[in-house]
């Protein structure tokens, strides 16, 4: 997964700076609390001196201010992003393991010399499939199934966000 040049959609969900990544694996893995200062909106990890957040310019206010730590659902959020597309990349690299197993037979079965020929059918099958396994999983999963993920996991999270959203700004008013 190329995660370095994946670009941030102008789809009016702030979710996740690059950073709030980071901050949410090493949550995961352990690494760091969940304590520490957060944009109110984005929930962008903040300096104690920065005054306006990096990420979505907005600056901590008397109505949001910001927060301690990231929300439990935000995380979830994430988890389900990750999931989504780990799931869309390997289920296509798997496609491409199956297609270059019954291609790379069907190339071998086609072709009468080697059909007679066991030694050699199986050295060009055995080639077939590992450059065609490697190269096929790489190019489904990585390309298409990377792609796929990541619009499918957006989608979703657009959704997830903007339900946040509502609850978070009806308990804000509540009060
Ligand atoms: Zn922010």
């Amino acid at each position: 997964m190329n995660e370095e040049q994946r670009y941030i959609p102008e789809d009016g969900c702030p979710l996740f700076s690059e950073r709030l990544e980071e901050h949410i694996v090493a949550l995961t893995r352990g690494e760091v609390p969940n304590r520490g200062r957060f944009c109110g909106n984005c929930y962008t990890p903040m300096a104690r001196e920065t005054q306006r957040c990096h990420h979505c310019n907005e600056e901590p206010s008397s109505d949001r201010g910001t927060v301690e730590q990231v929300p439990e659902p935000v995380i979830e959020m994430l988890r389900a992003v990750h999931k989504t597309e780990k799931n869309w990349v390997n289920g296509f690299a798997y496609l491409g393991l199956v297609i270059a197993v019954f291609a790379g037979l069907g190339i071998v079965l086609g072709i009468p010399y080697l059909r007679e020929r066991l030694l050699a059918a199986t050295i060009v099958y055995a080639i077939i499939l590992l450059i065609g396994s490697r190269g096929l999983a790489g190019l489904l999963g990585g390309y298409y199934g990377d792609r796929i993920g990541f619009e499918r996991a957006r989608r979703r999270l657009i959704e997830d966000w903007s339900e946040w959203v509502d609850e978070r700004e009806g308990a804000g008013s509540a009060t």
